[in-house]
């Protein structure tokens, strides 16, 4: 939907949030990402691979998107597993 057009209904007004806020309430300024380094090890940002979104404001329809994604591979996601496609070769 980054180019600016919904795949579901076709609208062409998308709303882009560069961040989604901890709904828990115990952070207020938390954003949403799939994993949170140990407060001891912290830098400037405490979130890995921070969640951002794009929304449709015809239908709805929502994308989220990963912030530096190869990144997530250095962490230690429990349950997280690595799915690779076929090799593609030189036909397609
Ligand atoms: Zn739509």
């Amino acid at each position: 939907m980054k180019n600016g057009r919904c795949p579901e209904c076709k609208h062409q007004r998308i709303l882009e949030l560069p961040s989604i806020p901890d709904q828990t309430g115990s952070h207020a300024d938390a954003k949403l990402g799939a994993k949170v380094v140990p407060e001891f090890l912290q830098g400037p940002d405490p979130v890995v691979g921070q969640f951002s979104a794009t929304i449709c404001l015809g239908c709805g329809f929502t994308q989220w998107w990963t912030k530096d994604p190869e990144e997530l591979l250095k962490q230690n996601l429990p349950g997280a597993q690595l799915i690779t496609g076929p090799d593609q070769g030189p036909y397609r």
